[in-house]
This record gives C-alpha cells, structure tokens and sequence, in this order.
C-alpha cells in the first residue's frame, strides 16, 4: 500500500509496533484486522498508515528514527551522536543492547533480541561508514 500523503512504498509493521507507537486517542481510529505501513520519507509528516487512514507526526508517542529523530533506541537513548561517540570509543553499542534485552530492560520486549540488536547494528553500520570512509581518504 502506498502512502496516501506522498505516494511512496511504505514499509509494512506488526500492529504491535503501531499499537506501541500510536497516542490513546490515535489508536481508537486503529483497524487491527487491516495491514500497516511506515512511511520512511523524512519530508512527510505521515508516519503510519492502513485501510482507516493515515497517522502523523502528532499521533506518536516517540520519536521516529525515520522522519529524522536522532534517538536510534528509544528503550536505552541511543542517539545517533551516541552511537558514533560510542563507536569512536571502541564501545560496542549492539553488545549494550543485547545486555539490556536479555535482563529485560527494553520496553519494546516485542521486538526480540536479536531483531532488536540487529537494526542497532544496522544503524551503527551505516553511522560508521561515512567516517570511516573519510579518515581513510585524508591518508
Ligand atoms: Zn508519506
């Protein structure tokens, strides 16, 4: 389904994660038995969307990494500038997730582990390449 704001592909969610994300009064619009999507484009202020309508920025909990929000983990406050300083320091944010998935700190229990600590890395990845990238052309 496309976003109805924007036209794009959006992604498809579990309704856990919509129900997770969405305010009280959102989520007495929500249609469990329809499919949701995220819309990704950091330009439009759509954010989830299915059958009954579209969902904004307004009707979200939390930030959302996709419309540009630095926060990356909203269960530990992993920021986009924490995981490079984290990265640069030769910590390993995806081992502090996992940690803290497996004493049952995260709110978004849902999620897993391993999915969890999976798009942590993902992020992290994709954080460390641009630098890395640089410093290995400055020699
Ligand atoms: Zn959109």
């Amino acid at each position: 389904m496309l976003c109805p704001q924007n036209g794009r592909v959006g992604l498809e969610v579990p309704l856990k994660t919509v129900k997770n994300f969405l305010t009280g009064r959102a989520l007495v619009r929500l249609n469990p038995a329809s499919p949701h999507y995220l819309c990704q484009d950091p330009a439009c202020p759509v954010v989830y969307y299915g059958e009954e309508g579209v969902y904004t920025l307004g009707e979200v909990r939390f930030p959302i990494y996709d419309k540009g929000a630095s926060l990356v983990c909203y269960c530990f406050d992993w920021t986009r500038e924490g995981l490079v300083e984290a990265l640069g320091q030769g910590v390993d944010p995806v081992a502090q997730v996992e940690e803290g998935v497996r004493a049952k700190r995260a709110i978004s229990r849902a999620s897993g582990r391993r999915s969890k600590a999976s798009s942590i890395q993902r992020k992290a990845l994709r954080l460390r390449t641009p630098g890395a990238s640089k410093r290995g052309a400055a020699r």
